[in-house]
């Protein structure tokens, strides 16, 4: 039996969005579940899409598990130093208090910016490191859009890192964790631990496994584990990140340097060779608009467009408005747009009431430079207070609470319109104010990858759209001030380079 400590803190920074992500943000809650310590942290996570759920799921109970502190957040912009040193601060106080333990395990991100660490999961993990010292087994699970450090492989014994995208194994990837704990535990901490790091950054929209070659990389990675490698990991890397590292990353924990080096080594060049195979079509809002009306016709399930730049989960802020205006611009009918993150429309539309008109800016109130609000009449056309339970397969059990939301009708076009921001993950978003997204021609969705565990069901076609958004698919436009020379910021793209 072990004394184990757990605990989490994650996010995905995209560096390049005005918004700062506070604490508030972690205490609140949202689409994630508020900031939760000691046994919060079992009840909050436990039957629910986390690492943490699987990892508790599968955890031998025989040992013995001590909650610490854990916030889990969606994408924004970097962490305030407030905000990181409170829950960091807290988690590595709490982790003095209760040691000795046996063994560490956090649930992480691998994505996490704050404004004084560009790498702050490798900060985070030093501070434990500190506090545990070298001999107690740290293992952390890792979002696939992880840009992995040198720090996050040499600071931790062992590492499991999604194998999906969209991510319907969060949970399982906990699951991993706690099995590469239970080994970790018998067997001794691992010798070795290698990492290699690609040098092509790789957008969002590149990265889905569902197809080829992402799908095949991440099958490699599963296989080439067992024997003297405890695992290995490919994380695709998140792009709006502005950190030195960002990018794609192979790592491997062995029980021996010369096979974590060996095998680390054939993975990454398994995705070197797969370069130009990364790709996938993109178009401008007209153009996509056209095109899903022209398939709506006699299509006998709704094309989905993918507002990708707007896409929460990336950063985006969620609240921009090119698609709807191409929308309506082209009269396009039964169309349902989830969600447009509006506090003040979604608050006047509850004053008004189901049913009344009103006319006002909506949207587009968070930039980025050149977003604009959508000024029109609109028809409330439904009323919820923003809170269910999701059922689709990326993110099903989840408690939601978006606050007050309104679905806001103008033209063909409704808008699910809410309080806090969401990304398109889940049909659910749509049902709870009574939309059936089945019977829709066009779904247009703030999402990039994630809408497809619960949409390709339903859905006749996806389109990707290029409205104008904080989530850049070009790499090449993110004005990076932390990347290391050379690294090519599109696959077979051009060299980033700081200038003169
Ligand atoms: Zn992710």
């Amino acid at each position: 039996m072990a004394r184990i400590a757990i605990g989490g803190f994650s996010h995905e920074t995209n560096c390049f969005v005005p918004m700062r992500t506070n604490y508030a943000y972690y205490e609140a809650g949202g689409e994630m579940p508020p900031l939760a310590r000691r046994e919060e942290v079992i009840e909050r996570a436990s039957g629910s899409t986390f690492g943490m759920s699987g990892f508790l799921d599968t955890v031998n109970p025989s040992h013995e598990l001590v909650p610490l502190i854990w916030g889990q957040g969606g994408a924004g912009g970097y962490i305030t130093d407030d905000c990181f040193e409170r829950i960091v601060g807290e988690l590595v106080g709490m982790l003095s208090q209760v040691m000795p333990v046996d063994a560490v395990y956090l649930d992480l991100h691998g994505a996490m910016c704050s404004l004084s660490y560009e790498d702050a999961e490798g900060e985070l993990l030093r501070r434990v490191r500190a506090c545990v010292g070298p001999l107690i087994p740290v293992v952390i699970s890792l979002d696939y859009h992880a840009n992995i450090t040198e720090e996050m492989c040499r600071l931790t014994d062992g590492m499991a890192v999604y194998l999906t995208y969209p991510h319907i194994d969060r949970q399982g990837t906990g699951s991993r964790a706690a099995l590469i704990m239970h080994r970790v535990l018998a067997e001794g901490i691992p010798a070795g631990r290698a990492i290699r790091r690609l040098p092509f950054l790789l957008p969002l929209n590149f990265q889905c496994t569902l197809v080829e070659p992402s799908k095949g990389i991440v099958e490699a990675s599963v296989a080439g584990e067992g024997g003297d490698i405890l695992n290995l990991c490919y994380a695709a890397g998140f792009p709006p990140s502005d950190l030195h590292e960002c990018g794609p990353a192979v790592v491997c924990h062995a029980y021996s340097q010369a096979v974590a080096d060996e095998i680390a080594d054939r993975l990454s060049a398994m995705v070197l060779e797969q370069e130009a195979n990364f790709s996938e079509p993109l178009m401008q809002p007209d153009e996509a608009v056209l095109e899903a009306m022209r398939i709506a016709e006699t299509a006998t399930k709704p094309v989905v467009l993918a507002d990708t730049q707007d896409n929460p989960g990336c950063g985006g802020t969620c609240d921009t408005t090119g698609l709807l205006e191409a929308l309506v611009r082209h009269d396009a009918q039964r169309v349902a747009m989830c969600v447009m993150w509006d506090a003040d429309a979604a608050a006047l539309a509850h004053e008004a009431g189901e049913g009344a008109e009103i006319t006002f800016e909506l949207g587009g109130k968070h930039g980025p430079d050149g977003v604009v609000p959508f000024h029109g009449t609109f028809t409330v056309t439904a009323l919820s207070d923003g809170c269910f339970v999701t059922t689709g397969r990326s993110i099903g059990g989840r408690h939601i609470d978006i606050g007050l939301t309104a679905l806001l009708t103008i033209g063909g076009v409704s808008i699910v319109t809410a309080s806090k921001r969401m990304q398109a993950y889940d049909q659910d978003i749509f049902r709870h104010i009574g939309v059936a997204p089945e019977k829709q021609k066009i779904l247009a969705l703030k999402s990039t990858c994630h809408f497809r565990a619960d949409f390709d069901p339903i859905a006749e076609k996806n389109l990707v759209v290029l409205a104008l958004g904080a989530h850049l698919v070009d790499s090449t436009e993110y004005a990076f001030q932390n990347l290391r020379e050379g690294v090519r910021l599109l696959p077979n793209g051009p060299s980033f380079t700081h200038g003169v």
